[in-house]
């Protein structure tokens, strides 16, 4: 057996954190061999000492191992020092603290003598806003700005080596300089090498306390960049620690399943040696859940050994659907389905049941069955080999890698047979530890000898806590959808959660990998020193008015900083654009400049009336 990985893993198939350089951030340090370190921003005002202090204790307290303050120029950077002054004062000295600076070189230098590590972000550091215009560079344009950039950068370096302070590197999807832009366009490979150029300054310099992160709200975006980052790295010698996360996910469950699918896609494959999880609530709570997302991988390396044959998986770089033959309604380019198991109820029941959308397909542990009731067999794999069980027929065939292993040893046959097959649909589950990599295993087993069978993805669990279970499901499942594996999801539990939670943690996965969109998205930042507005109570008044307009993404950002860029591709956008005041925005134009608050609900309503957008609500009775 030989790994097929890109090189962007150390393996597909064995679950290992992948090798990176320590990076020293006060005592605590990242990367190696170090545990992953969870952190968190404040959305205080930095020049608000108490208030920041009070926060950021509360951070400490659930367990963050460093805090992020939005440092916007010299004011904020100067008051650093009195808030790490009165950290220690009040018996937090240890923990570091982290500035976050955007478009003012200015305010890193100073924030450097204040904190243990500055994030800067390579699209807007050096080079000016950028105009989302097309700027046509020649290659001496190009690397004159380059020189420029890294005349400026070298002396910066230096100071932060002087001081031991790290540096994290931070590129976002939506906020690249218009050099990059103009040679790359917003793309994975665009934002890569945002990040490549600061780089290879750092390794000139020889300077290595350096951490990089890659976020976008996109999950299979920020998947790919970051894998593709990795493999970047790794081709020029390099191996920084990764700070991960989906940036603004949202709040709530949305945010959460969102922020597992994403970052847990990662972690599966090893990626990943400190995690921010942003969500629109309160930043202790982003702690909590990092926490227990990343306990999830806990002992993972324990996991069987998993055997898997010499292909290509699809590219592990963009989205490529896996290419198989549909089976009445599933598979081949058919919407990716939930089947929703009835735990006990009858068909007739948890039809009155249903809140949200009705699945597709019904599972009673026994058959299948569709919305009008017809029912499918499901066949062990042994007995789709040796028994003609329904052989004219629609059928489901349940089987593990394990399972299929051993018999294709004694069976060769199976592999034609199922080749041949038109009519069974696989079920695809796995036992293993590491059941992420086993089922990616065994696609790559059907792919290597063409059987191009649809498969349903599906995991048994026995949880009570909901939160458990997503966590379990976006991670077992999450990557495997995002690689485009999979054209439905089964999830099964014996705990005590019903019928209706499976179901719609089912639909959340497939929204939150974007493989079928159900639910209104809604993209809105966690809000941080440069918020304008009362976030968390804005997000919920946009949700309450606009939440049931399903074929829309509708980003709430916290100001004009950078809210427009990193709401990515949203349809309507409503950004903080100063005190008391509201931008609207149409996909990425600005439509609406500076609405008072109070009015911009109803504003963003008429916007979308005039652009054919607005359904209104059902009556529910
Ligand atoms: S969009 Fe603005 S307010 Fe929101 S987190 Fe980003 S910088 Fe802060």
């Amino acid at each position: 057996m030989k790994d097929q990985n890109f090189n962007f893993v150390s393996s597909l198939f064995r679950y290992e954190r992948q090798k990176t350089a320590t990076v020293h951030v006060g005592d605590v340090k990242i990367g190696g061999e170090y545990p992953i370190r969870l952190q968190s921003m404040t959305d205080t005002d930095t020049k608000d000492t108490e208030a920041s202090v009070e926060q950021i204790i509360r951070i400490i307290k659930a367990g963050g191992d460093f805090v992020r303050l939005a440092v916007q120029g010299l004011r904020e950077a100067e008051n650093l020092k009195i808030i790490r002054a009165e950290l220690n004062r009040r018996g937090y000295g240890s923990t570091p603290l982290v500035a976050d600076i955007h478009f003012s070189p200015a305010a890193a230098e100073t924030a450097i003598k204040y904190v243990k590590k500055v994030r800067i972000n390579p699209g807007n550091f050096y080079d000016p806003r950028a105009k989302f215009e097309k700027v046509d560079y020649t290659d001496e344009e190009y690397r004159d700005e380059l020189a420029s950039i890294e005349e400026r950068f070298i002396p910066f370096l230096h100071a932060c080596a002087e001081r031991g302070t790290a540096l994290r590197i931070g590129a976002n999807h939506g906020s690249l300089s218009d050099r990059i832009m103009s040679r790359y366009g917003d793309t994975p490979a665009g934002i890569v090498e945002s990040v490549m150029e600061f780089l290879r300054i750092c390794k000139k310099t020889d300077f290595h306390n350096v951490v990089i992160s890659i976020k976008a709200s996109n999950t299979r975006l920020m998947v790919y960049t970051v894998r593709l980052m990795n493999y970047r790295m790794r081709l020029e010698g390099m191996n920084y620690p990764f700070h991960i996360g989906v940036t603004e996910a949202g709040e709530g469950e949305d945010g959460r399943i969102k922020s597992a699918v994403g970052s847990g896609a990662l972690l599966a494959d090893g990626i990943g040696d400190t995690i921010r999880v942003s969500l629109t609530e309160d930043p202790a709570n982003e702690i909590s859940f990092a926490r227990k997302l990343v306990d999830i991988f806990k002992g993972r390396e324990k996991h069987a050994p998993i055997s898997a044959p010499m292909i290509s998986q699809t590219n592990p770089f963009e989205y490529e659907r896996r290419s198989n033959r549909p089976v009445s309604e599933i598979g081949g380019k058919k919407p990716v389905v939930v089947i929703a198991s009835l735990n006990n109820y009858t068909l007739e029941e948890v039809r009155s049941l249903n809140t949200g959308t009705e699945p597709d397909y019904y599972y009673d542990g026994r058959r299948i069955f569709n919305k009008a009731g017809r029912a499918f067999p499901i066949l062990s794999l042994e007995d789709y080999l040796f028994n003609d069980l329904y052989t004219n027929q629609e059928r489901f065939i349940r089987t593990n890698k394990p399972e299929y292993d051993v018999l294709k040893a004694e069976n060769p046959e199976i592999v034609e047979k199922l080749k041949n097959e038109r009519k069974a649909i696989i079920i695809m589950e796995s036992n293993n530890l590491n059941s992420f990599a086993e089922l990616r295993a065994f696609f790559m087993e059907l792919d290597a000898h063409i059987c191009k069978n649809p498969v349903i993805l599906h995991r048994s669990y026995q949880e009570n806590d909901y939160e458990n279970l997503l966590l379990k499901a976006s991670t077992d499942l999450g990557g495997l959808l995002i690689d485009g594996y999979g054209d439905g999801i089964l999830i099964s539990n014996q705990g005590t959660l019903g019928y209706n939670e499976l179901k719609d943690l089912s639909f959340g996965l497939l929204q939150a990998s974007r493989m079928r969109v159900t639910r209104t998205e809604f993209v809105s930042c966690p809000g941080c020193g440069r918020t304008l507005f009362e976030l968390q109570g804005t997000l919920a008044e946009v949700k309450k008015h606009f939440r049931h307009l399903d074929h829309l993404k509708i980003g709430v950002m916290g100001c004009v900083v950078n809210g427009p860029g990193e709401m990515g591709d949203v349809d309507y956008g409503y950004v903080g654009s100063g005190p008391g005041h509201i931008n609207l925005y149409k996909g990425q134009k600005l439509v609406k400049r500076h609405v008072p608050s109070e009015r911009a609900v109803d504003e963003l309503k008429k916007l979308m009336m005039d652009s054919g957008d607005w359904n209104d609500a059902p009556i529910v009775r």
